[in-house]
């Protein structure tokens, strides 16, 4: 392979939602871009609470027209202390129209925002598609050298890592990660009820962890139930009567009867944190730059943040004829993502925290913060307005 004749731009690798998105917003801006990326059916029932500004970048790049037809619009966020402890907080109510929206965003089964990515992204001339894998990524002087599984040969000035969280991009790059085992587990599937939902997300936080009930379309809701690991396996191995008695039960039977629907994946939950989010030629986004506990619907909301970052910064360099791969680039990217990512992950892991701990003066600060946001207009604003995206940055 000539190193000095790169046939690409950018090389994306891996086409789960947060590389399928970098892929077309890259493709968007004219670079030179290839998806190497196995065409495969999405392999879970996970659902993706979508908020206000990851809507607005699928928006404008094509995709939210194709899928919005299975998504549920998200109004209301109630959180329930559920830890029946001493001291309680008192239940919290978010309501989208206190800051003038109609909604958070939608809430959509990955399935169906997998499809509208995969039609959008083979319509683009400008994005070519391997359907396969990397086998071996180096990073080089001027370009990235990788070679495919069918044996291709690809060579990019930029790659992004989106290839989740056994990245090989980010090993290439000789990116460290920082990791810690939650020892908690999320069940997630998807139960019809008889009550409508009435488009409120419903959030109760047990001793183990938070089972939140997010709406779909029509009388559905999809269902993250976070546990010990042992108790998410218990209830793993239910029947489908058993589980629906027990997330009735969970639920208060605010949504009336439950029925769970057919398949349920169960998802180990740690904390990764990579040691920077770009190094040579090499800028990690989605979950090869962050794994977090799914509390607040942050993960893949960040995840498309640095899909639009990494296309918008590339693509200005490839407009003003720097190389999207040199250091200076990658440096505005990692800038770019720190902040964002190093904060969120800070505020996911101390609420996760909170909820665990048996303390009671931390229960008490717990109740207090509770209180002080249930009760308190512009602290709860701006909490609302912070959890949508950070406050000095907009997607789209
Ligand atoms: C229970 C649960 C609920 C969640 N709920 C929400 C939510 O409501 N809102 C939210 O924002 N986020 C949520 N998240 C987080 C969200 O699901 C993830 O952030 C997101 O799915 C990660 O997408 P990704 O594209 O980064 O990774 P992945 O989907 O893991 O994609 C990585 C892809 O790379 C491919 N790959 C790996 N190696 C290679 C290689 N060598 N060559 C080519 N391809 C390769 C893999 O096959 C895979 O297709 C939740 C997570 C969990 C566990």
């Amino acid at each position: 392979m000539n190193d000095a004749l790169p046939a690409y731009d950018v090389v994306v690798i891996g086409g789960g939602p947060a590389g399928l998105t970098a892929a077309i917003a890259l493709a968007a801006t004219g670079a030179r871009t290839a998806l190497l990326a196995r065409r495969s059916p999405y392999p879970d029932n996970r659902t993706t609470a979508l908020l206000g500004p990851s809507i607005d970048l699928l928006e404008r790049l094509e995709v939210w027209p194709r899928c919005r037809s299975h998504a549920a619009a998200l109004q209301t966020m109630r959180l329930v202390d559920d830890t029946g402890r001493l001291i309680r907080a008192p239940e919290v109510r978010f309501s989208s129209q206190e800051i003038g929206l109609e909604q958070f965003g939608y809430n959509i089964e990955n399935r169906s925002l997998m499809v509208a990515l995969e039609e959008r992204a083979a319509e683009m001339a400008v994005l070519t598609r391997f359907d396969d894998e990397a086998t071996a990524i180096e990073p080089l002087e001027a370009t990235v050298s990788i070679r495919t599984g069918k044996g291709d040969r690809l060579a990019a000035r930029l790659v992004v890592g989106a290839d989740g969280r056994q990245s090989a991009s980010r090993q290439a790059a000789g990116i460290a990660i920082n990791r810690r085992d939650l020892h908690q587990s999320a069940l997630t599937f998807n139960i019809a009820h008889s009550r409508p939902h009435a488009n409120v997300s419903t959030e109760f936080h047990t001793p183990q962890g938070p089972c939140v009930f997010v709406p779909l379309p029509g009388n559905r809701c999809s269902v993250v139930w976070v546990s010990t690991t042992r108790e998410a396996e218990r209830l793993m191995s239910l029947g489908d009567d058993e589980l629906s008695e027990a997330a009735e039960t969970q639920s208060h039977s605010i949504l009336g009867r439950v029925h769970v629907e057919a398949g349920r994946s169960l998802f180990p939950l740690a904390i990764e944190r990579p040691t920077k989010f770009a190094s040579h030629r090499v800028a990690l986004v989605g979950e090869s730059a962050h794994v977090l506990p799914p509390i607040g619907a942050q993960g893949l909301n960040m995840g498309l943040r640095d899909a639009a970052d990494i296309a918008d910064i590339a693509g200005k360099a490839i407009a003003l004829g720097e190389d999207p791969g040199s250091p200076s680039v990658l440096d505005r990217y990692q800038s770019a993502r720190r902040s964002d990512v190093t904060s969120r992950m800070i505020a996911i892991d101390i609420a996760n925290r909170s909820l665990l701990a048996d303390f009671l003066p931390v229960q008490s600060l717990r109740a207090a913060g509770m209180h002080l946001l249930g009760g308190f207009g512009p602290l709860r604003r701006l909490a609302m307005r912070e959890g949508l995206a950070p406050t000095w940055r907009r997607v789209g």
